[in-house]
C-alpha cells in the first residue's frame, strides 16, 4: 500500500533506535581529543602534588618577615637555592630564607614566599621590604584538585582543556570509543574526478569530497571510494570491497525515481534496507538500513549536492554521534532574525542555506543561494541552515527563526 512521506523526526528516531554505540576502550590521551569519555574519570591524586612557590622569590617563615616595610626592611641570610624539580635538601631554619623559583617545592619550615620584587634580590643576604600574608605565594597541596575528584563525567567531550586537566593528574589513557570509520561512495555514470578531463555530458564528482570532509569534521575517520557507474552489480561489488573497513557507509545518488537509480536497484531487495520519502526539502528520497554480514549501517543519500549535505547534517551526523555515544546527537538550534522574507513548502521541513551573523546588534540570518538543490555556490556561501517547520509557509522578514550553525562540531 503506498504511504505518504514520513516526517524528519520519525525518520531520525527510527535511525537512532537502530544504531548501537561502538565499544569504548582505553586509548592514549591525544587519541581521545574530540571524543566523549565512556566513564567518569576520578583523580588518582591531589594536585598540586606538593606545596610549591607561585613566584620567583624567597621562601620564609611569615613570623620572621611580618614587620617588613620599605622604611624598615627585614634582613635574612639566604641559605640555599631551590629550583623547580629539585627539592631543598634541608629544612628552613627560623630566621633564614632560601631563594626559590616558581614551581619549586617550598621547604619544610617555610610557610610563605616573598616575591623577588619585594626585596633587594640579595644572594647571600636578602632585604625584605614588604611582608607577605601568611601562606602568600604558596600553592598548597590539593589547591587545584583533590584525590577522588570527578575530573570529567561519562559523556563529556574531551576538549583541549580537559585533556590538559587529565594530563596534570598523571593520566595518560582514557576510555573512549574508537573513531567511526566511514566509507563514502558516490554513484553516477556522469561523474568524473576533479582534475580529470570532462567528456560530453560529464560533470565533476563533488559529493564524495563534501561528505568526506563533513565526516572528518565530526571527528570520525572517512575513506573516500572512487565513484561507481550506474551498474548495480558494479556498485554491489565496490560496496562489498569497502565493507571491511567501514563502521558506516554513505552513498550518494541513485535513490530517486529515475530509470537508473543504481543504489536503490542494488539494495532494494536487502531485507534490512528501507527506502523512504521524507517530508523535507531538500532531501526527500532517503535510504537507510544495514548491509553485509556485520550489519553495517548504510545511508543512501540523494545525489543532488545540497540534498546530500542537508541529509548528512540531519540524519548521518546524528548517527555518527550516536556511534560514539554522544548526547545530544543533533546540532542545537539557535535563533536569528530573518533579514528577508522566505517561503517554505507547507507540510515539509525546509532547510534553507543562510549566512548567520552575530554581532553587537544580536543575531540575524540572510538566506543565500536559490531553492535548487544543485546550487553549490549558495552552499559555499552559507554557514547555517535555516530550519522552517512543517507548519510554516510564508515567513516574513524580521521574524526570529531557528538556525543550525554549521561551522564546527558542537
Ligand atoms: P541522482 O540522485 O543520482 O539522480 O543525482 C541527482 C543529481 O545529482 C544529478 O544531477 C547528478 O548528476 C547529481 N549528482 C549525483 N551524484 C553526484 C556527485 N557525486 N557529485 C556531483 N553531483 C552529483
Ligand atoms: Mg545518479
Amino acid at each position: 500500500m503506498p504511504s505518504g512521506p514520513i516526517s524528519v523526526d520519525t525518520h531520525l528516531a527510527d535511525i537512532l533506535a537502530q544504531v548501537r554505540p561502538l565499544s569504548a576502550y582505553p586509548q592514549p590521551l591525544l587519541e581521545a581529543v574530540g571524543l566523549p569519555v565512556a566513564e567518569d574519570v576520578l583523580s588518582p591524586r591531589s594536585v598540586p602534588i606538593f606545596d610549591n612557590s607561585a613566584m620567583d622569590g624567597y621562601a620564609v617563615r611569615y613570623a620572621d618577615v611580618a614587620s617588613a616595610t620599605t622604611d624598615s626592611p627585614v634582613s635574612l641570610p639566604v641559605t640555599g637555592d631551590i629550583h623547580a624539580g629539585a627539592p631543598s635538601a634541608h629544612p628552613l631554619s627560623p630566621g633564614t630564607s632560601m631563594r626559590i623559583m616558581t614551581g619549586a617545592p617550598v621547604p619544610m619550615g617555610a610557610d610563605s614566599v616573598v616575591p623577588v620584587e619585594w626585596t633587594d634580590a640579595g644572594v647571600t643576604q636578602v632585604q625584605v621590604r614588604r611582608a607577605p600574608t601568611l601562606g602568600e605565594h604558596v600553592r598548597p597541596i590539593g589547591d587545584d584538585v583533590t584525590k577522588g575528584d570527578v575530573l570529567v563525567r561519562a559523556g563529556d567531550m574531551l576538549d583541549p582543556r580537559r585533556i590538559g586537566l587529565l594530563a596534570s593528574v598523571g593520566i595518560d589513557q582514557v576510555v573512549v570509543p574508537p573513531r567511526p570509520r566511514v566509507v563514502v561512495m558516490s554513484t553516477g555514470a556522469e561523474l568524473v574526478e576533479p582534475g580529470r578531463a570532462l567528456h560530453p555530458g560529464a560533470i565533476f564528482e563533488s559529493n564524495s569530497f563534501l561528505l568526506t570532509a563533513a565526516v572528518r569534521a565530526t571527528g570520525a575517520v572517512a575513506y573516500r571510494a572512487r565513484s561507481t557507474s550506474d551498474d548495480p552489480a558494479a556498485f554491489l561489488e565496490a560496496l562489498e570491497d569497502q565493507l571491511v573497513r567501514a563502521d558506516l557507509v554513505i552513498t550518494s545518488g541513485g535513490v530517486s525515481k529515475g530509470t537508473r537509480d543504481v543504489v536503490k536497484m542494488a539494495l532494494r531487495s536487502e531485507p534490512a534496507m528501507q527506502f523512504r520519502q521524507v517530508a523535507m526539502q531538500p532531501g526527500k528520497p532517503q535510504g537507510f538500513g544495514f548491509v553485509g554480514s556485520d550489519r553495517t549501517p548504510l545511508f543512501a543519500l540523494p545525489g543532488n549536492p545540497v540534498s546530500t549535505y542537508v541529509s548528512f547534517e540531519v540524519f548521518v551526523a546524528p548517527a555518527l554521534r550516536r556511534l560514539i555515544g554522544r548526547s545530544p546527537v543533533s546540532r542545537p538550534l539557535f535563533r536569528a532574525r530573518l533579514t528577508e522574507a522566505v517561503q517554505s513548502a507547507p507540510g515539509k521541513r525546509q532547510y534553507l542555506r543562510g549566512q548567520f551573523i552575530a554581532d553587537q546588534d544580536g543575531t540575524r540570518v540572510t538566506p543565500v543561494g536559490g531553492a535548487g538543490s544543485h546550487l553549490l555556490a549558495g552552499l559555499g556561501a552559507a554557514n547555517a541552515l535555516i530550519v522552517l517547520r512543517e507548519d510554516r509557509s510564508d515567513v516574513p522578514a524580521g521574524e526570529s527563526v531557528p538556525v543550525m550553525l554549521l561551522d564546527r562540531e558542537f
